[in-house]
């Protein structure tokens, strides 16, 4: 296939709005699948995904399609659906000349449609409007289309209008990317040049990357060359997505495949990088950063003897997803286990799950935090990824200030949330700085908001404000000066490091009775008094207590009967598993660190 014969295209949508469905309907329609085919949804592949309904790898997968007597050769780069992935979705944008921005025609432009368009508008695609679920009877594409030529100025003159799930009018879709999409503006005679956007870890192989060829072509046994990393490979194994890994002779310019390299671990193919000729250096294709970790929280053994195991389940889930940081650390309280760094806490949700199901056990999963930075009065600064590693009130003189992350958040709801909406974001330090209508009816807003106020409950309030009717979505911009504290939990007069916190000055007070009344209502009472306290940079603001348990209750009950006695201290002791003693002898549940993630 000539460049002028392949068209690179990605689908993006709010969530549910329809995407998987319209791949699987893509794909059977060009015979890459079949239709009986009980395996839909073949794109979203990970268990996690399936379950949750969510897209958090990518996958793409090519199909041939004949338009108008001559064979084209279509490649579907699927995007991760989700805010958390962004800088991975507008770089398996980079990968493609044109996008379908499917939107759901009942639901109408959501906030993940706003962030994904603006995403492919500043990668220069060719955008094609689509609208979807047109079988339902809310479905209203007059409005809709009114809204995507409002908000986006889109031409939607002659919109397509399917249903995905029916199969209504998808038959116009492949035309439309035919016709609307650019060629790869690919040079056959150039160089190889190709851009990674994606990779996985197979076992058999070791690493697979997908790559957009821009220039030249790449056969076997060729040795190219990251220009990020410098280091070279020869490609093993190379060839198309159909929808599975199908062996070809070469990729050619404009093409986007698979492509095995001997690489032992995708920490080193980073997404953005590009690949060279060994021997011909290129270009480096614009905008490559490797993706950060904003969002930190440490994972611990319940029972510190596991920690061997935890490490082996961590390197195996790692080998598989590069995005997420690993670092060593101990903690007084929890002893030995590590500072995991993800890209959001979606990512940092899927990845327990992921983890738990792999060790084949619990994690004590620690409150997460955002990077904070503390400049000092000398001039230097230090990343604080743990509250643990807050100044203490010594180190205080010397510190200049505090600066936090900050988001632009686009808030999309019915009008007449506006005010509950406002308030929201207000109580979580919100500054407004744009509001405009989309339709008579529906408002877009725009904020800029702490990032860590966007970490625990501002989703689920947003939800129960809005019954479900707003979307938000998110994007990083730089660090803001910020009074920040850290609020220490004490149990018998001993500061827990594991269940630090660090917040902004005008929330401390709140969060450290918050937290303590918390920690009370699922500890339970024990041979001796528990006194709970919390305080804000050392000042003790509340204290809560529980009392000891005065007898062992089975010494009463079952005083004769020794073998009853002993079931039920078994019993006792397998229920005991789930606790981690703390110095000093204090039990927590697992659940004390589950209730204080769920934020205040
Ligand atoms: P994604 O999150 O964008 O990938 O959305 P999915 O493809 O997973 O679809 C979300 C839900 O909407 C699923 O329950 C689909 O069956 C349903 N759905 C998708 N397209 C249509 C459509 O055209 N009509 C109707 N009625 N439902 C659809
Ligand atoms: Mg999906």
């Amino acid at each position: 296939f000539p460049p002028e014969r392949v068209r690179n295209f990605s689908i993006i949508a709010h969530i549910d709005h329809g995407k998987s469905t319209l791949a699987d309907r893509l794909l059977e329609l060009t015979g890459t699948i079949s239709k009986d085919s009980v395996n839909k949804q073949v794109l979203d592949k990970l268990k996690v995904e399936r379950e949750r309904g969510i897209t958090v790898k990518a996958q793409t997968a090519s199909m041939i399609y004949n338009h108008k007597g001559e064979d084209y050769l279509l490649n579907l780069i699927d995007t991760p659906g989700h805010v958390d992935f962004s800088y991975e979705v507008s770089r398996s944008l980079a990968a493609c000349q044109g996008t379908v921005l499917l939107v759901d025609s009942c639901q109408g432009i959501q906030a993940q449609t706003v962030a994904n368009f603006f995403l492919a508008f500043g990668e220069d695609l060719n955008i094609i409007p689509v609208l979807n679920k047109i079988d339902l009877p809310g479905a209203d594409p007059e409005k809709v289309s009114r809204q995507i030529e409002t908000t986006f100025e889109l031409d939607v003159s002659n919109v397509l209008a399917i249903s995905a799930k029916t199969g209504l009018g998808v038959k116009d879709v492949l035309p439309r990317i035919i016709e609307q999409v650019d060629a790869p503006n690919a040079d056959a005679s150039a160089p190889f040049r190709g851009l990674l956007f994606d990779s996985w870890y197979d076992k058999f192989v070791g690493v697979v990357c997908l790559v957009a060829v821009r220039d030249g072509n790449l056969r076997k046994g060729d040795r190219i060359v990251s220009a990020h990393t410098r280091n070279s490979y020869e490609v093993t194994d190379l060839g198309i997505m159909f929808p599975n890994q199908v062996s070809t002779a070469s990729l050619e310019s404009g093409q986007v495949g698979y492509v095995v390299l001997g690489m032992k671990t995708t920490r080193d193919a980073h997404i953005g990088d590009t690949f060279y000729r060994e021997g011909s250096p290129v270009e480096a294709f614009p905008g490559f950063e490797p993706a950060k970790s904003m969002v930190f929280a440490g994972m611990y053994p319940i029972d510190s003897v596991d920690y061997t195991k935890l490490q082996e389940a961590l390197d195996r889930l790692t080998l598989n997803d590069a995005s997420v940081s690993v670092a060593k650390e101990s903690s007084v309280a929890l002893g030995q286990g590590f500072r995991l760094g993800f890209l959001g806490t979606l990512h940092m949700d899927v990845f327990r799950e992921r983890l738990e199901e792999e060790y084949d056990s619990t994690v004590i999963n620690t409150a997460p935090t955002v990077p904070y930075i503390v400049k000092y009065t000398n001039g230097t600064e230090k990343i604080i990824r743990n509250p643990a590693q807050f100044p203490d009130m010594e180190e205080h003189a010397k510190v200049a200030a505090f600066l936090e992350p900050m988001v632009s958040g686009t808030l999309v709801f019915p009008s007449e949330y506006l005010g509950p909406l406002m308030d929201l974001c207000g109580a979580h330090r919100g500054e407004q700085q744009d509001y405009t209508f989309i339709d008579d009816n529906r408002v877009m807003m725009k904020y800029a908001l702490p990032m860590s106020e966007i970490l625990t409950d501002f989703y689920d309030q947003l939800k129960s404000r809005t019954s479900g009717y707003a979307s938000f979505d998110y994007e990083e911009i730089g660090y803001e000066a910020a009074d920040l504290v850290k609020v220490n939990i004490l149990l018998n007069g001993k500061a827990v490091d594991a269940l630090a916190t660090i917040v902004h000055r005008s929330a401390a007070d709140r969060v450290a009775k918050d937290w303590a009344k918390r920690l009370k209502g699922v500890m339970s009472r024990q041979l001796f008094e528990i006194t709970i306290q919390a305080a804000v940079n050392n000042r003790v603001v509340c204290r809560e207590s529980i009392t000891a348990v005065r007898k062992d209750v089975t010494a009463k009950c079952y005083g004769g009967d020794i073998t009853r006695r002993m079931k039920l201290l078994d019993k006792q002791k397998a229920g005991k598993k789930r606790l981690k003693t703390m110095a000093g002898g204090v039990q927590l549940p697992q659940e004390a660190f589950l209730t204080l993630m769920r934020g205040s």
